[in-house]
């Protein structure tokens, strides 16, 4: 078969799986004159008939077919032989009547089973395009033909294809509808989140606050002072003297926080100079009691 002929026999067929529901292996409804023909021009029915329709088949023939077949002709032997392979489709004629009526009547209005119809009659032929979904094969010149698909066909996909994308946008809307109220329901369930560490100081500046009474006691337990404006003003000496004294360490250009930081040590290190101040306070005031008790004994002695 030609390329382009398969090329067009695929696409025929899967318009009819998309649009009717065909699927493998595909059921063929097989006439008597079909048949006959096929085999005066050497053809291998059911072989081709596959090759046609690009994919498996099953061949039916119904009873008044056989009847048809059995009837004298050239090839009545070999089309017996050929027919007594395919299945038996059952039809109401007790009597059986022409062939190809028998089909007719089997299809009916509309291709309930989904049959392909392998037929050489031009009235059958005519009748069954006006049924929309059958894909219809004949034999010209020693090949087997599908037809092309019929107006009523045609019509009937593209209906049905309409119909399809109208449900699947109406399935899409109740789907986005059902999805969000999925997530709502998990919104409400969900337990509120932990807040985030945030890292960094947790009070306000420490430059900007007073500084904790704790702090301010244990410098000035040894100097109790009476008022709180004396302890800030001690502290701020304080806090000067100890940068003064740590000025060799610390850097110069240090922030306040560093400074804050420092100043512990920095207050150590005042305390320091304030012992200091007093140990020399201590000594002066020796001399000077030596002074006085040496100019006090030494008349007396
Ligand atoms: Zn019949």
């Amino acid at each position: 078969m030609r390329p382009k002929r398969v090329k067009a026999y695929k696409r025929a067929m899967q318009f009819y799986q998309k649009n009717f529901g065909f699927r493998e292996p595909y059921q063929v409804l097989v006439a008597a004159d079909f048949i006959l023909e096929a085999v005066s021009k050497n053809l291998r029915v059911v072989e081709t008939l596959e090759e046609t329709l690009q994919g498996k088949i099953k061949p039916f023939v119904t009873f008044c077919t056989i009847c048809d077949i059995r009837k004298e002709s050239e090839h009545r032997a070999q089309a017996i032989a050929v027919s007594k392979s395919f299945e038996k489709r059952r039809c109401l004629h007790k009597d059986p009547i022409s062939g190809i009526q028998c089909i007719g009547e089997v299809m009916g209005d509309e291709n309930k089973y989904n049959y392909c119809v392998a037929v050489q009659d031009d009235v059958l032929r005519a009748k069954l395009r006006s049924i929309p979904g059958v894909p219809i094969i004949h034999v010209k010149q020693s090949t087997m033909v599908l037809e092309r698909i019929s107006e009523a066909g045609k019509a009937a996909g593209a209906a049905k294809a309409q119909e399809k994308q109208g449900l699947s946008e109406l399935e899409r809307k109740m789907l986005k509808a059902v999805k969000q109220k999925d997530r709502e329901a998990k919104l409400a369930l969900r337990k509120p989140r932990a807040k985030k560490k945030i890292k960094g100081p947790k009070g306000p500046n420490p430059l900007s606050v007073k500084k904790s009474t704790k702090a301010v006691t244990t410098q000035t337990s040894k100097k109790p002072l009476p008022s709180s404006s004396a302890k800030s003003q001690e502290k701020n000496k304080s806090a000067t003297s100890g940068i003064d004294n740590s000025s060799t360490n610390a850097d110069n250009t240090a922030v306040g926080a560093k400074r804050s930081r420092s100043e512990p040590e920095s207050n150590a290190k005042g305390d320091e100079g304030g012992h200091m101040r007093k140990r020399r306070r201590r000594r002066s005031h020796k001399k000077s009691s030596n002074i006085a008790t040496g100019s006090a004994t030494g008349p007396s002695s």
